[in-house]
């Protein structure tokens, strides 16, 4: 189990609860992130994960290595506002339309903890 938080907060502004840290996840930790990079000022945030992996969850851990992603690498992208997200950081590891579902567990992974840390640093 592992929980990931934010160090500060604004008091009496409540809190905010991630349970499960896969895809839906570490989507809404980023759609926060940006609320926060454009001045939003946020509660504290906690996210708490059974695993000691943040961000494959079972669908894109290395248990599922031999299979590919079911939808195309272009639609993927975690920011609602830019799908190719995923493509552009995968571009040196992969080619083709349909990579690895390992690979697309090391997005979610890098990207969590990429914006945690984002996240301390602005408390
Ligand atoms: C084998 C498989 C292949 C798939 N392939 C694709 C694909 O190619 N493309 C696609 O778009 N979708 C695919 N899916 C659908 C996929 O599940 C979703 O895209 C996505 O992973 C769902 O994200 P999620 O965060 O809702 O769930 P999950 O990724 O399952 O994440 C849930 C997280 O919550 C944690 N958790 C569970 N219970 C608790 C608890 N009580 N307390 C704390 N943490 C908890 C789990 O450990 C996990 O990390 C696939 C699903 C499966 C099962």
């Amino acid at each position: 189990m592992g929980i990931t938080q934010s160090t500060h907060s604004e008091p009496n502004m409540g809190k905010i609860v991630i349970v499960g840290a896969g895809a839906s996840g570490i989507s809404v930790l980023l759609h926060l992130v940006e609320k926060a990079r454009h001045g939003k000022v946020l509660p504290l945030i906690t996210i708490i994960e059974k695993d000691k992996r943040f961000g494959p969850g079972l669908a894109y851990s290395s248990f599922c290595s031999g299979t590919i992603i079911n939808m195309q690498a272009d639609t993927m992208g975690l920011y609602f506002n830019d799908p190719k997200h995923f493509s552009r950081w995968r571009q040196e590891l992969s080619s083709g339309p349909f990579p690895s579902r390992d690979i697309y567990g090391q997005y979610l992974k890098i990207c969590h903890n990429k914006h945690s840390l984002r996240l301390r640093t602005w408390g």
